[in-house]
Protein backbone atom coordinates (compact mmCIF):
# COMPACT_ATOMS: atom_id res chain seq x y z
CA UNK A 1 0.00 0.00 0.00
CA UNK A 2 1.37 3.24 -1.02
CA UNK A 3 2.24 6.92 0.43
CA UNK A 4 -0.89 9.36 -0.03
CA UNK A 5 -1.08 13.32 0.67
CA UNK A 6 -4.28 15.02 2.04
CA UNK A 7 -3.65 18.14 0.86
CA UNK A 8 -5.75 21.69 1.70
CA UNK A 9 -5.97 24.89 3.79
CA UNK A 10 -7.01 23.44 7.85
CA UNK A 11 -7.74 26.45 9.13
CA UNK A 12 -8.25 25.11 10.97
CA UNK A 13 -8.77 21.42 10.94
CA UNK A 14 -12.25 20.23 11.96
CA UNK A 15 -13.83 16.80 13.15
CA UNK A 16 -14.64 16.41 8.68
CA UNK A 17 -11.08 16.31 8.40
CA UNK A 18 -9.70 14.03 11.01
CA UNK A 19 -12.59 11.26 9.88
CA UNK A 20 -10.98 11.87 6.53
CA UNK A 21 -7.25 11.36 7.69
CA UNK A 22 -8.51 8.12 10.18
CA UNK A 23 -10.42 6.40 7.11
CA UNK A 24 -7.36 7.38 4.60
CA UNK A 25 -5.18 5.98 7.47
CA UNK A 26 -7.02 2.40 6.72
CA UNK A 27 -6.24 2.43 2.60
CA UNK A 28 -2.82 3.66 2.34
CA UNK A 29 0.27 2.76 4.02
CA UNK A 30 1.41 6.29 5.14
CA UNK A 31 -0.79 9.46 4.39
CA UNK A 32 0.88 13.18 4.67
CA UNK A 33 -1.35 16.17 5.95
CA UNK A 34 0.04 19.08 4.04
CA UNK A 35 -0.76 22.23 4.60
CA UNK A 36 -1.03 25.04 1.51
CA UNK A 37 0.61 27.76 2.40
CA UNK A 38 -1.51 30.13 1.38
CA UNK A 39 0.02 33.85 0.01
CA UNK A 40 -3.47 34.88 -1.12
CA UNK A 41 -5.69 34.01 1.43
CA UNK A 42 -5.36 35.28 5.08
CA UNK A 43 -6.30 33.01 7.76
CA UNK A 44 -6.97 32.61 11.71
CA UNK A 45 -4.36 30.53 12.11
CA UNK A 46 -0.65 30.69 10.58
CA UNK A 47 0.45 28.00 8.62
CA UNK A 48 3.23 26.44 11.68
CA UNK A 49 0.09 27.10 13.81
CA UNK A 50 -2.06 24.97 11.55
CA UNK A 51 0.55 22.07 11.26
CA UNK A 52 0.74 21.97 15.32
CA UNK A 53 -2.71 21.98 15.69
CA UNK A 54 -2.70 18.98 13.48
CA UNK A 55 -0.29 17.15 15.23
CA UNK A 56 -1.42 17.14 18.39
CA UNK A 57 -5.25 16.05 16.57
CA UNK A 58 -3.50 13.06 15.23
CA UNK A 59 -1.19 12.38 17.69
CA UNK A 60 1.15 9.66 17.89
CA UNK A 61 -0.21 7.81 14.79
CA UNK A 62 3.14 6.87 13.21
CA UNK A 63 0.97 6.13 9.65
CA UNK A 64 0.30 9.91 9.83
CA UNK A 65 2.98 12.78 8.87
CA UNK A 66 2.31 16.37 8.88
CA UNK A 67 3.51 19.02 6.76
CA UNK A 68 3.20 22.08 4.88
CA UNK A 69 4.18 23.17 1.48
CA UNK A 70 4.04 26.50 -1.26
CA UNK A 71 3.41 26.22 -4.78
CA UNK A 72 1.61 23.64 -6.63
CA UNK A 73 0.34 20.40 -5.07
CA UNK A 74 1.26 18.68 -8.25
CA UNK A 75 4.73 19.57 -7.86
CA UNK A 76 5.14 18.52 -4.07
CA UNK A 77 3.55 15.23 -5.05
CA UNK A 78 6.63 14.77 -7.58
CA UNK A 79 9.07 16.46 -5.03
CA UNK A 80 7.75 13.35 -2.22
CA UNK A 81 6.99 10.48 -5.29
CA UNK A 82 3.85 10.56 -3.85
CA UNK A 83 1.68 9.56 -6.17
CA UNK A 84 -2.07 9.93 -4.93
CA UNK A 85 -3.64 12.85 -3.47
CA UNK A 86 -7.23 12.45 -1.01
CA UNK A 87 -9.57 14.42 -0.64
CA UNK A 88 -12.94 14.51 1.36
CA UNK A 89 -16.38 14.85 -0.82
CA UNK A 90 -19.36 16.68 1.23
CA UNK A 91 -21.75 18.03 -1.32
CA UNK A 92 -22.29 17.90 -5.24
CA UNK A 93 -21.00 21.28 -5.75
CA UNK A 94 -17.72 19.94 -3.52
CA UNK A 95 -17.57 17.57 -6.70
CA UNK A 96 -17.92 19.90 -9.39
CA UNK A 97 -14.73 21.91 -7.81
CA UNK A 98 -12.84 18.58 -6.76
CA UNK A 99 -13.20 16.95 -10.57
CA UNK A 100 -11.59 20.31 -11.83
CA UNK A 101 -8.86 20.25 -9.47
CA UNK A 102 -7.81 16.82 -9.82
CA UNK A 103 -8.05 16.67 -13.61
CA UNK A 104 -5.92 20.12 -13.74
CA UNK A 105 -3.63 18.25 -10.84
CA UNK A 106 -3.25 15.10 -13.18
CA UNK A 107 -2.49 17.48 -16.52
CA UNK A 108 0.56 19.03 -14.37
CA UNK A 109 1.25 15.56 -12.91
CA UNK A 110 0.63 13.04 -15.33
CA UNK A 111 1.31 10.19 -13.09
CA UNK A 112 -0.80 11.48 -9.79
CA UNK A 113 -4.50 10.43 -8.44
CA UNK A 114 -6.78 11.79 -6.59
CA UNK A 115 -8.58 9.43 -4.61
CA UNK A 116 -12.09 10.94 -2.84
CA UNK A 117 -13.63 9.87 0.36
CA UNK A 118 -17.23 10.55 1.51
CA UNK A 119 -17.80 12.71 4.53
CA UNK A 120 -19.56 11.08 6.97
CA UNK A 121 -23.28 12.54 7.48
CA UNK A 122 -22.27 14.01 10.71
CA UNK A 123 -19.95 16.21 8.51
CA UNK A 124 -21.90 17.39 5.63
CA UNK A 125 -22.08 20.80 6.48
CA UNK A 126 -18.84 21.23 8.12
CA UNK A 127 -16.48 23.43 7.00
CA UNK A 128 -13.31 25.34 8.63
CA UNK A 129 -15.29 28.86 6.95
CA UNK A 130 -18.54 27.70 8.99
CA UNK A 131 -15.89 27.04 12.32
CA UNK A 132 -14.10 30.23 11.43
CA UNK A 133 -17.50 32.32 11.42
CA UNK A 134 -18.98 30.18 14.66
CA UNK A 135 -16.03 31.28 16.59
CA UNK A 136 -14.99 35.05 15.77
CA UNK A 137 -19.13 35.57 16.47
CA UNK A 138 -18.02 34.20 20.01
CA UNK A 139 -20.00 30.91 19.49
CA UNK A 140 -19.04 27.54 21.01
CA UNK A 141 -17.13 25.31 18.34
CA UNK A 142 -16.90 22.20 20.31
CA UNK A 143 -18.64 19.19 18.71
CA UNK A 144 -17.30 20.21 15.16
CA UNK A 145 -13.52 20.73 15.57
CA UNK A 146 -11.50 18.20 18.31
CA UNK A 147 -10.85 20.33 21.65
CA UNK A 148 -7.80 21.09 21.45
CA UNK A 149 -9.05 23.20 18.56
CA UNK A 150 -12.08 24.59 20.38
CA UNK A 151 -9.66 25.35 23.36
CA UNK A 152 -7.50 27.60 20.93
CA UNK A 153 -10.30 29.30 19.08
CA UNK A 154 -11.93 30.20 22.35
CA UNK A 155 -8.73 32.21 23.04
CA UNK A 156 -8.36 33.71 20.46
CA UNK A 157 -11.33 35.14 20.24
CA UNK A 158 -11.87 35.55 23.97
CA UNK A 159 -11.82 39.36 23.87
CA UNK A 160 -14.84 39.30 21.00
CA UNK A 161 -16.75 36.27 22.72
CA UNK A 162 -16.42 38.61 26.39
CA UNK A 163 -17.96 41.43 24.61
P1 LIG B 1 -9.65 23.87 0.79
O1 LIG B 1 -8.70 23.13 -0.09
O2 LIG B 1 -10.89 24.32 0.09
O3 LIG B 1 -9.04 24.93 1.63
P2 LIG B 1 -9.93 22.43 3.22
O4 LIG B 1 -8.54 22.70 3.58
O5 LIG B 1 -10.99 22.96 4.11
O6 LIG B 1 -10.23 22.77 1.74
O7 LIG B 1 -10.17 20.88 3.12
C1 LIG B 1 -9.27 19.98 2.52
C2 LIG B 1 -10.03 18.78 2.05
O8 LIG B 1 -10.86 18.27 3.08
C3 LIG B 1 -10.96 19.04 0.87
O9 LIG B 1 -10.92 17.91 0.03
C4 LIG B 1 -12.32 19.16 1.50
O10 LIG B 1 -13.35 18.78 0.61
C5 LIG B 1 -12.19 18.15 2.62
N1 LIG B 1 -13.14 18.44 3.69
C6 LIG B 1 -13.33 19.61 4.34
N2 LIG B 1 -14.32 19.51 5.25
C7 LIG B 1 -14.79 18.23 5.15
C8 LIG B 1 -15.84 17.50 5.81
N3 LIG B 1 -16.63 18.06 6.73
N4 LIG B 1 -16.05 16.20 5.45
C9 LIG B 1 -15.26 15.65 4.51
N5 LIG B 1 -14.27 16.27 3.85
C10 LIG B 1 -14.03 17.54 4.16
Amino acid sequence: MPTAIYPGSFDPITNGHRDIIERAVEVFEHVIVAVLQNTTKSGIFTTPERVELIRQVVGSNPKVSVESFSGLTADFARQKGVRFLIRGLRAVSDFDAELRIALMNRKLNPDLDTVFLMTRAENLFLSSSTVKEIAMLGGDSSGLVPPVVADRLKERFKPAAAG
